[in-house]
């Protein structure tokens, strides 16, 4: 499909051809949908709502549930506001959410409509349910990305609803980022090992990785209740992970609540998991237990296992910024050079944090953010790299590039179906990609090494 790229790069500000991102609501409702109860609410047209309810099924293969305030033609011209007000009243008097939360698409922002007073204005005439609560986020599309629209609706969701009482509770705040069910699941294993009383905002765990019961529920049991996102005002600290997805929601609450934070990486790798368990031991005051150190060793020695294959091995990465930050730091622990760093979202801050990771194993990596796929793919041609690492979309370059090894990780990962239930960080999480990242090394040297070399034993 992507056979007729070519190598010359040319300057392109005003196109995007192969975009490693998507569209801002798709983060708006994947964070709503880590609030317990919660509807997620898509002020716009029915197709925005269907694409962006599709492209989560499709990554989580969970039904994805979502309604929307149906504009047509009047509604374009004239306002959303009775489309919003029939929604909302549609919604909680069949869906019966505990949340409704509103985020806009493109065409909602297009015509100006002010979700702040509609919402104001459906709470004034009584038409919210006493106890039921609406929020909003404006989204967007045509700037950022979906990590935006992600970042947003956190920082919405506790400016909305967290509150302080004055009594300092015994509980540190997680923000763990746009990551997967999964991840979600190993940051909260990780801090009951530590013995650290949590709230995690959003959390999907057990919302988009239910287990098969045969019945359906429309409010799952995971996500973060409204009560715990009221008593995030009374936290000892927030601990934030990735500086795309958390920083804004986390000073957000930092300026509501007088609440502390630190700002980490992603914990994925060695170097990315020390720092959160460091930082979250400190936060509570707690010692780290020797079932984590023993973990920690068992990374250790699998990355001494397999160092020497993956020593001075070139990658090319792309996907959203806080990951590939991420897997570039794990990429240079195991000796593996990132040779092609980008991500489709926009900030320069990106760039400053992958040149200081790369700086002494690849100072001259070509790094840059608001990218897209088809320039990764001409600068491979032009600098050939031994793996690619990024979402589904790669797919198409590793087979153009005669069957680059190729790892999946991050968002959307629509042709694969087990990465949801599979962390990608905590020292488990490294453990298993390595694994990948060497598997994937190895078939390919299987596949195509002559006979009098294929080895039985590596
Ligand atoms: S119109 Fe905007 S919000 Fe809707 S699908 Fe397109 S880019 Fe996304």
């Amino acid at each position: 499909m992507l056979d007729g790229t070519n190598a010359t790069v040319c300057e392109r500000t005003a196109l995007r051809i192969n975009p490693a991102k998507t569209c801002q609501p798709i983060g708006a409702m994947y964070a709503a949908l880590g609030i317990h109860g919660c509807m997620p609410h898509s002020h716009g047209s029915q197709g925005c709502c269907a694409y962006h309810r599709s492209h989560l099924t499709r990554h989580f293969k969970e039904p994805v549930v979502a309604t929307t305030s149906s504009f047509t033609e009047g509604a374009s011209v004239f306002g959303g506001l009775s489309n919003m007000t029939t929604a909302l009243s549609n919604i909680f008097s069949i869906y019966d959410p505990e949340v409704v939360a509103v985020h806009t698409t493109c065409l909602s922002e297009v015509i100006g409509d002010d979700l702040p007073m509609m919402i104001k204005k459906n709470i004034a005439e009584g038409k919210i349910p006493e106890g039921k609560h609406v929020i909003h986020a404006n989204t967007p599309s045509f700037v950022g990305s979906h990590v935006t629209g992600f970042s947003t609706m956190v920082k919405n969701t506790i400016k909305y609803l967290s509150d302080k009482t004055g009594e300092t509770s015994d509980s540190v705040n997680i923000l763990p980022g746009y990551v997967d069910p999964s991840d979600m699941r190993e940051l909260k294993r990780i801090a009951a090992e530590l013995g650290v009383k949590i709230t995690m905002l959003p959390d999907t765990s057990d919302v988009l990785d239910q287990p098969q019961t045969g019945v359906y529920t429309m409010y799952p049991r995971g996500g973060t209740k409204v009560s715990e996102i009221q008593a995030m005002g009374d936290a000892i600290a927030t601990l934030a992970c990735g500086d795309f997805a958390s920083k804004e929601a986390a000073e957000e609450l930092e300026k509501k609540c007088n609440v502390p934070f630190s700002l980490i990486d992603l914990p994925i790798g060695l170097k990315g998991t020390d720092t959160f368990i460091d930082t979250l031991r400190r936060m509570a005051a707690v010692p780290v237990p020797a079932s984590i150190t023993l973990e920690r060793g068992r990374l250790l020695d699998l990355i001494s296992d397999m160092s020497q294959y993956f020593h001075g091995k070139k990658v090319a990465l792309f996907g959203d910024p806080d990951h590939v930050v991420g897997v570039t730091q794990l990429l240079v622990e195991i000796g593996m050079i990132p040779t092609v760093v980008i991500t489709g979202t926009p900030g320069k801050r990106f760039e400053r944090k992958v040149a200081e990771i790369v700086s002494k194993v690849s100072p001259d990596a070509h790094i840059e953010a608001n990218a897209d796929i088809h320039k990764l793919h001409q600068i491979i041609k032009n600098r050939k790299v031994d793996l690619l690492m990024g979402n589904t979309y790669g797919k198409h370059v590793a087979r153009a590039e005669g069957n680059l090894p190729f790892v999946r990780f991050g968002f959307p990962i629509m042709d694969r179906t087990g990465h949801r239930l599979f962390p990608l960080v905590g020292y488990r999480g490294a453990m298993y990609y390595l694994d990948k990242i060497l598997d994937q090394l190895f078939d390919k040297a299987d596949r195509e090494v002559p006979e009098e070399l294929f080895e039985l034993i590596q």
